[in-house]
């Protein structure tokens, strides 16, 4: 059963992270490949509707993607507003902590429940190094979340080769935050191995409140979630993650979710199933390795 997709509203940001894979597979070749082309949303989030509306199960939407979302702050505005009435369906976005909203925004997406997390890669001088600089304005924005809504966001770090070696000091930083950790693994040119990562994450959590396990994703600390319970939704089509959109698109994005539903999957859930194709290099062609 599909429990949660991500939708990539936009594919525009106003940063250009030293990590960022999505600035590395948006480059003009990419571009021209991956066709991008303007979405229906909201048909995605007719189809929602239908499918909760027959299971009656939680399904969780994130606003996130090839983009920073919150550029896009109208467009989220009339999503929530569509699907306001499915108490069923449940919103997250992750921004990357420089828009700085209205106060009337930011107390629009907290009184239609959409969970905000923010991208913060731990202290300034580490922060800056990965994030352009951006260290400051995140952090007043962070503020101002909280002034507002009395709690921090959830947090999300990236964790990089520079992480790695200063992980006490990373640590320390996040320790002053009551909130969540969505630590994830840096992957790309600037990546670091699974073992690194897992090294790491059992360090954190002896001091941090961390999120981990699950079928997700193994960037975030869980099993890969591909064709179990998850979808990508960008430029018209539908992919197994956000880090596969350089891999075949599965279906269009306005197929409904019985018949995504139906798509199995079967390999060893421990490890990055894009990792595993693009190992065995025949990420060409599903049907060449015969999983789908
Ligand atoms: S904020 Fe996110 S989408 Fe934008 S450049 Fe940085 S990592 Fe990429
Ligand atoms: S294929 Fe890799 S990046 Fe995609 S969900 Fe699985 S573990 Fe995460």
């Amino acid at each position: 059963m599909v429990e949660r997709i991500c939708i990539s509203i936009n594919n525009i940001c106003n940063l250009k992270c030293r990590y960022c894979h999505f600035l590395e597979k948006n480059s003009v070749e990419n571009t021209k490949k991956l066709g991008y082309k303007p979405m229906d949303i909201f048909k995605i989030l007719d189809n929602v509707k239908q499918y909760v509306g027959h299971y009656k199960h939680i399904f969780k939407i994130g606003f996130i993607g090839n983009g920073e979302p919150l550029l896009n702050i109208n467009d989220i505005k009339k999503y929530l507003l569509y699907i306001k009435d499915y108490e069923n369906i449940r919103t997250y976005t992750i921004t990357n902590g420089t828009i700085d909203l209205k106060d009337s925004d930011w107390a629009f997406l907290e009184n239609h429940n959409m969970n905000v997390g923010f991208s913060l890669d731990g202290y300034k001088e580490l922060h800056n190094l990965y994030r352009c600089g951006s260290f400051d304005r995140v952090m007043k924005n962070i503020q101002k979340y909280k002034n507002l809504t009395r709690r921090y966001p959830t947090l999300n770090a990236t964790i990089g080769a520079e992480s790695l070696e200063n992980k006490e000091k990373i640590i320390s930083f996040f320790a002053h935050f009551d909130t969540k950790i969505t630590f994830s693994r840096m992957i790309g040119k600037y990546g670091i191995s699974l073992e690194q990562y897992r090294e790491f994450m059992e360090f954190a959590q002896k001091r941090l409140s961390v999120r981990n396990g699950g079928f997700d994703c193994t960037m975030y600390g869980g099993l890969c979630g591909v064709g179990v319970n998850n979808y990508f939704f960008s430029n018209g089509k539908v992919y197994l993650c956000g880090n596969c959109i350089d891999l075949p698109h599965i279906k269009n994005s306005d197929t409904g979710f019985f018949e995504l539903e139906k798509i199995a999957l079967k390999f060893n859930r421990s490890k990055c199933y894009k990792e595993i194709l693009e190992n065995q290099s025949i990420c060409k062609n599903y049907q060449k390795v015969g999983i789908l």
